[in-house]
């Protein structure tokens, strides 16, 4: 059956990937000229690669795990030491660590809180424990009835102290959301906590060995390509045309520099758009029913990745650092994460400014500068001084709208793959299913697009069907 796909993010990537294993043939239609939508990278007139985003793969993302080895490429990620860092913002140029001993769950993540002297006091260690019971004994359905609240009122009913949210969870909420413990929904931080509370290797951290385009989103599409499908770049959807029962018809593609608009047609049709798009895109008729009214509830949240070469070396750490700062979340020196921008003797810091609504809008160069004036905190030796580092060049990459804002209630708004039209379905890590917005996300999100269109559309003597409904495999156990 032929399947059409709009987007070839990670999603619409994975939904393709799974769709060939059931012997259908998918056609991927991507709006830019670049693969990966919130993981897209460019190379820059130097043959330096920038990014739309820092990525940190974890242990606790079976499906992201599984197809990396379905492709034969799982060496392709580089596995960090287990532990969390964190900069000391009162002691500037000092850092903190939650390591992260090799023993069963949850008694590794346990005996790393415990370990950790600088960042939460005994008193503390002890109050949070206890407020994240209910979560541990009453399991997933505590941590979804829990998105009414932000994560800030949940730490105050839960009776933990403030100073473990300015301590931890800022940062952890901007990592994981982009928005602060004010904002986001507790179900976000729960889940993650489960995750790594419940998998030995969970909170384990891996960065892929060079662009996610090239070595991620390039051996899907050859391995799509390969077995008969296409990914056609350049290929916007302009308009979903419907017949007169409601169903899909065929997807209008617009037709770039004066070529003619083209109708597409397939027997199934997906969405694997980030919500904002999907939501323009509606047809009228559509917009009436429940199912996609609740999108109005769903919107990305602003975020901005920098990239910044300086000419020497700030950091020996091969590692993902939580700034800590109120401009900044999570930061890396790619120089020693990532070994295709590896360079023993100058730094590249990517760093990820969160939250960004105040940012968004402001010249790259004001955002390197104030950027340049947190690294003063991070780097007090490299940046004070007679002879402070030098900024060779930088990148900035904007995107007001990345993953759907987390914040209380949303969990209702996620729809799920199937929607009520009989040919026409999602896929994006805004859809429902529990790995929230995030890589393991949307390639979840495409395993069940696909499932979902192979059980509606069953294809004979297709012997890889099977690869679908065989349970995910297990963790990072064997990176
Ligand atoms: C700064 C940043 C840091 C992140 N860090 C992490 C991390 O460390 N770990 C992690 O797991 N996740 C992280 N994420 C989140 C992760 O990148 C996303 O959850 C995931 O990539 C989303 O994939 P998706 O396919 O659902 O959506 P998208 O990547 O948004 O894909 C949607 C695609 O649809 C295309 N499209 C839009 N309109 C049209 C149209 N009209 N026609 C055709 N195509 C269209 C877009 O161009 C895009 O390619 C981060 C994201 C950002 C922005």
């Amino acid at each position: 059956m032929r399947v059409a796909i709009a987007g070839a993010g990670l999603a619409g990537l994975s939904c393709a990937k799974y769709l060939t294993d059931a012997g259908h043939t998918p056609i991927v239609l991507e709006s830019r000229d670049v693969l990966g939508g919130l993981v897209a990278a460019w190379k820059d007139s130097d043959g330096d690669w920038y990014e739309t985003g820092l990525h940190a793969f974890f242990g606790a993302y079976p499906n992201m795990l599984q197809l990396l080895k379905e492709l034969g490429i799982e060496d392709r990620l580089q596995w960090k030491e287990h532990t969390l860092i964190f900069n000391q913002p009162d002691k500037p140029g000092t850092l903190s660590r939650f390591d992260v001993p090799d023993i069963p769950s949850p008694f590794n993540v346990i005996a790393s809180i415990l370990r950790n002297k600088d960042m939460l006091t005994w008193e503390q260690k002890i109050r949070f424990a206890v407020g994240l019971l209910p979560a541990v004994v009453r399991g997933q359905q505590y941590v979804e009835d829990m998105d009414k609240y932000s994560f800030l009122e949940w730490l105050k009913r839960q009776g933990v102290d403030e100073r473990v949210t300015s301590d931890v969870f800022i940062a952890a909420c901007k990592a994981l959301t982009f928005i602060n413990p004010d904002e986001v929904s507790a179900t976000i931080l729960l889940t993650a906590l489960n995750r790594f509370l419940q998998e030995r290797y969970g909170s384990k951290i891996a960065f892929l060995d060079g662009s996610p385009t090239e070595r991620l989103c390039s051996p899907i599409v050859d391995y799509i390509t390969e077995r008969g499908g296409e990914v056609r770049l350049n290929a916007p959807l302009k308009e979903i045309l419907l017949n007169a029962n409601g169903t899909v018809k065929a997807y209008l593609i617009r037709g770039l520099n004066g070529a003619e608009d083209e109708v597409f047609t397939a027997d199934a049709y997906v969405s694997a758009m980030s919500v904002d798009p999907l939501k323009v895109m509606l047809p009228k008729s559509w917009k009436q029913m429940e199912f996609f009214q609740k999108l109005e509830g769903l919107e990305g949240v602003p975020v901005i990745n920098l990239h910044l070469w300086f000419d020497r070396k700030l950091t020996e750490i091969d590692h993902l650092l939580f700034s800590r700062s109120p401009l900044l979340s999570v930061y890396a020196d790619m120089s020693n994460t990532c070994r295709e921008y590896a360079n023993p003797n100058r730094s590249m810091l990517e760093l990820v400014l969160a939250p960004a609504k105040d940012w968004i809008a402001k010249s790259d160069e004001e955002i390197v500068a104030a950027t340049i004036a947190e690294l003063e905190k991070l780097f007090p030796d490299h940046f004070g001084g007679d002879n402070p580092a030098t900024l060779l060049k930088s990148h900035v990459v904007k995107t007001p709208r990345s993953v759907y804002k987390a914040t209380p209630g949303r969990q209702q708004y996620r729809p799920a793959q199937v929607t009520p039209i009989a040919n026409f379905y999602l896929a994006g890590s805004y859809t429902m299913q529990r790995y929230l917005g995030s890589m393991e996300g949307a390639v979840l999100s495409g395993k069940l697009t696909a499932q979902a269109i192979s059980e509606a559309l069953p294809v004979a003597n297709s012997s890889n069907l099977q690869t679908l409904t065989r349970p995910p495999a297990t963790n990072a156990a064997t990176a």
